[in-house]
């Protein structure tokens, strides 16, 4: 039997009175959320679905979500994971895109996904807050048999460009994924308590809330809403020992106003990906809260994780880490020849994580893979010892005047400015250069700060051509769901003011 599944329920056999999951007032023992994802699992063979369907989650982090994300495969479903924020054109276009016969759709934007779900020919079932204990299916009590290489989840992802693709992801990925990096890089045990800060529908939450957590024995708090103050407050009312987030999130815990008095001694470890940690996010949290980030990178079609920085010791700075076990990296030229320690080029990966391909995409797919290596799109290096840097993503490349740009270099600096929170470098088209670098930010509140003199820091810490001409300040830089800052989405304004 290979199911993803399974190692659920060997951890649900061995503690079934330990707590599984707890949202205020309401949480679920292991065996509890057996029970109730075997209910899902009979709910949805009772609604006809067969082994190899896809079925749609539309609902928030709540205590449920497991339940059906368990259900699902217990059933033999595969599971699509979907933004509950999603309005009705997307919600028709992942469902159509998927074929998911069935969606639980959160009760609030139940109708949204109604009108959805009609275009897409999908049958909606209604989940609000008491859900698991109204379920009337009796229980699963098998689990329906699924090859290791079949298909468990499919992430809706937006790679580098274009509408967002299915990435494939099989029993087999993302199991052996999370196993690796619970125990190897984690170390989780019963004795853990992980903060659910990430959407669940993404693949960073998935992995560490839903697999590594419940593969363990650990205890998963979830906290519906991300300020630093609420998972201040979180992290010391529950004990929290493993917390994982993007570094948006770590900056908001640092700045958050109750942070000089919040108690977060019981934090053993806490992770990072996601999105490149700027330095100044890096040592202002560890300094405040007296603990350790590891950082370490990955991807939707990755399972998410291809390297993190080990936890005891040999952490480097600035560094993603090393490949798990059973990954392989290498950098590559625009001709697909590996490159030496030091050498910039395109991020690959091969091993048990890589994804099967994008669904109903043979072109996409075969243009994401090379020689059986998967392109990420990102651009990195490594070092002597094999560790991993990651430079930027391809596509965000600036080049001005013949010169190439990162923004993640600029942004760094950016964010050693002490009143700048928030950072996003973009290139804006111009008629002789090509591009011309262009700064968003935002600033700690009750600050205010001269757009020239941050054009000045800059410049007078980096080559005179990388130095942001246009610099404005906003409330807030638009970010994804999990918080994630979107360089894509920062537009400048009308008239960006000429700084220099
Ligand atoms: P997603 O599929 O939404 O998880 O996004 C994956 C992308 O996030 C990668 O291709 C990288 O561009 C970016 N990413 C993930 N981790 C890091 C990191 N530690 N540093 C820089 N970029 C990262």
């Amino acid at each position: 039997m290979t199911n993803l599944v399974t190692s659920f329920l060997s951890t649900a056999n061995a503690s079934p009175t330990a707590t599984a999951v707890r949202l205020g007032a309401q949480a679920l023992t292991y065996a509890e959320l057996e029970n109730a994802a075997r209910r899902v699992a009979g709910l949805l063979i009772h609604r006809g679905i067969k082994p190899g369907d896809s079925v749609a989650i539309m609902v928030p982090k709540i205590v449920a979500f497991p339940a059906l994300y368990y259900g699902i495969l217990l059933a033999g479903g595969v599971v699509v994971p979907m933004n509950p924020l999603l309005k009705n054109r997307e919600v028709a276009y992942y469902l159509g895109d998927s074929g998911a016969k069935l969606v639980f759709a959160w009760h609030a934007v139940a109708l949204e996904a109604q009108a959805g779900a009609l275009e897409a020919h999908t049958s909606v079932v209604e989940v609000d807050e008491s859900f698991v204990g109204s379920i009337s299916a009796a229980p699963l009590t098998d689990v329906v048999d699924r090859d290791e290489d079949d298909t468990a989840v499919i992430l809706y992802t937006s790679g580098t460009t274009g509408h967002p693709k299915g990435a494939e992801l099989t029993h087999f990925n993302l199991r052996r994924n999370a196993d690796r990096f619970a125990h190897d890089w984690l170390k989780l045990s019963a004795a853990d308590v992980v903060l659910g800060c990430l959407p669940l529908f993404h693949t960073f939450g998935q992995t560490v809330s839903m697999n590594c957590t419940l593969f363990s024995g650990a205890t998963l708090v979830l906290l519906p809403q991300f300020t630093g103050d609420l998972a201040l407050d979180a992290i010391e009312k529950e004990k929290v020992t493993i917390f994982a987030g993007v570094p948006t999130m770590y900056s908001a815990m640092a700045e958050a106003p109750g942070s000089a008095d919040a108690d977060a001694s019981t934090l053993r470890l806490c992770c990072s990906g996601g999105a490149a940690l700027p330095l100044d996010t890096l040592t202002s949290f560890e300094d405040t809260f007296h603990t350790v980030i590891i950082e370490g990178y990955g991807l939707s079609e990755t399972s998410p994780v291809c390297c993190f920085n080990p936890p005891e010791g040999d952490r480097k700075i600035g560094s993603v880490g090393l490949p798990l076990d059973g990954v392989e990296m290498r950098v590559i030229n625009d001709d697909g020849e590996t490159l030496q320690p030091g050498e910039l080029g395109e991020i690959c990966v091969r091993g048990e994580n890589v994804m099967k391909g994008y669904l109903g995409r043979p072109t996409a797919t075969a243009e994401a893979f090379i020689d059986g290596w998967f392109r990420t799109g990102d651009i990195g290096k490594t070092d002597d010892d094999g560790y991993f840097y990651i430079v930027d993503r391809k596509k965000s490349l600036i080049i001005r005047g013949g010169y190439n740009i990162y923004p993640r270099e600029v942004e760094e600096v950016l964010y050693e400015h002490p009143d700048i929170v928030e950072a996003a470098v973009i290139g804006i088209p111009h008629p002789t250069l090509g591009e011309e670098v262009g700064a968003a930010i935002a600033v700690r509140p009750g600050t205010t700060v001269e757009t020239a003199a941050i054009s000045e820091f800059v410049k007078a810490r980096l080559a005179a051509y990388k130095y942001p001409r246009h610099v404005w300040v906003l409330d807030e830089l638009p970010k994804g769901p999990t918080g994630k800052i979107l360089r894509r989405e920062v537009q400048p304004p009308a008239t960006p003011a000429e700084a220099h």
